[in-house]
């Protein structure tokens, strides 16, 4: 095994670079894993084109470190751990893993009541240098991590997709559906599938889809949606009103992280209905709030990470419950990340993007060029 490896690295905004850095080497009850596939998410767009949240520009600090592996949706096999590491885990060489992708300190008041997810150091995997991320050939899994066993079964891609659907399950837990309920989930997209898939398993009366491309209004279909909506030529309003004797769906679940999608899903619950945002938006939005108090007395619920929902993500992907085929629409090698971030900026061309680090690499590109520079050309 070489000691060096491709990786990319953040040196800023707009400014992620694939390097050689030495393969990181694991200590005690950490495990060195070789990176299969890693998927590119929304957030990891909105960081690389410097989104406030990330930058420290906008009202709360930074969320991202300088030299930094991007990359917090993955799978890999592991190839070096020890004894500490195969107890806690239950895991060995050879088996393929992923972990998910907040590493808990397991100190904090968060952490201290179960509800890991809101960590108070909070180190994603791809955002903190204690925790590198995936667009690498190596990457390791600190002692901390939480991991989880995956059949070897499945394209790696499929097994990566974990992490969105675990995220999007949280989501559907938010929402508490009962069997009764009229559920509409705005966006179709990685999460917004993986809601659907998760929101069908509750088997309430309608589940319904909304987007405005109609390629992932079809696969909303094959996730569950027994009605699915174009947002630009259907009237969401009126179809949901004369499912509800006009009352307005029961639960409304924000996968678009778009602003248009709040006023939308406040418009279109009932009165005392359920509103779940998992959105990343990337500038504030604005709503009048009476509706949610003297209108409609709303329950407003946020979502963040995939809490407690990694196995049943892992269970329904091994299940093929969702058309994973279709839903992981592009792979590319590592040193293609560029292109693979501008398609996930072009919503409309893919589902999910993902690098695979141990695929072979066509002969051009970034790692071309540092290839060159190595050399000294
Ligand atoms: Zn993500
Ligand atoms: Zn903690």
């Amino acid at each position: 095994m070489s000691s060096t490896m491709q990786a990319v690295v953040i040196h800023g905004r707009e400014d992620y670079r694939l390097e050689r850095i030495p393969v990181p080497v694991p200590g005690p009850g950490e495990a060195l894993v070789k990176v299969q596939a890693v998927g590119i998410c929304a957030s990891d767009l909105k960081c690389f084109h410097g989104a406030p949240m990330y930058w420290g520009d906008g009202p709360i600090p930074p969320n991202v470190d300088l030299l930094v592996t991007p990359g917090h949706e993955f799978v890999g096999e592991i190839v070096t751990i020890d004894d500490l590491g195969r107890q806690r885990w239950g895991v060995d060489t050879g088996d393929r893993v992923v972990a998910e992708q907040i590493v808990p300190c397991w100190k904090c008041w968060f952490c201290r009541r179960g509800q890991y997810w809101m960590c108070a150091p909070h180190n994603i995997f791809g955002f903190r240098r204690s925790v590198n991320g995936a667009m690498a050939e190596y990457m390791i899994y600190p002692a901390d991590a939480i991991v989880h066993k995956v059949s070897h079964d499945i394209p790696a891609a499929h097994a990566a997709f974990a992490e969105p659907l675990s995220c999007a399950l949280h989501a559907v837990e938010r929402a508490s559906i009962g069997f009764g309920d009229v559920v509409v989930v705005a966006g179709c997209g990685p999460i917004g599938l993986g809601m659907i898939a998760g929101v069908r398993a509750k088997s309430p009366a309608h589940v319904i889809a909304l987007d405005h491309i109609p390629e992932k209004l079809d696969l909303a279909a094959e996730c569950g949606a027994d009605i699915t909506l174009n947002v630009d030529t259907d009237n969401a309003e009126s179809v949901v009103r004369d499912l509800t004797e006009g009352y307005g769906a029961d639960v409304y679940l924000d996968a678009t992280g778009h602003p248009s999608a709040v006023p939308q899903g406040l418009n279109l619950l009932r009165k005392l209905g359920r509103y779940v945002e998992y959105g990343v938006f990337g500038s504030p939005v604005t709503v009048d709030w009476t509706i949610i108090s003297d209108v409609k007395e709303l329950d407003v619920l946020g979502a963040h990470l995939g809490p407690y929902c990694w196995p049943t993500a892992i269970s329904m992907i091994e299940a093929k419950v969702l058309p994973l085929d279709r839903i992981c629409s592009h792979q590319l090698p590592l040193n293609d990340f560029r292109a693979g971030i501008d398609l996930v900026g072009r919503g409309d061309a893919s589902v999910k993007v993902s690098l695979l680090p141990g695929a072979e690499s066509p002969p051009w590109g970034i790692n071309d060029r540092h290839r060159r520079r190595a050399r000294g050309h």
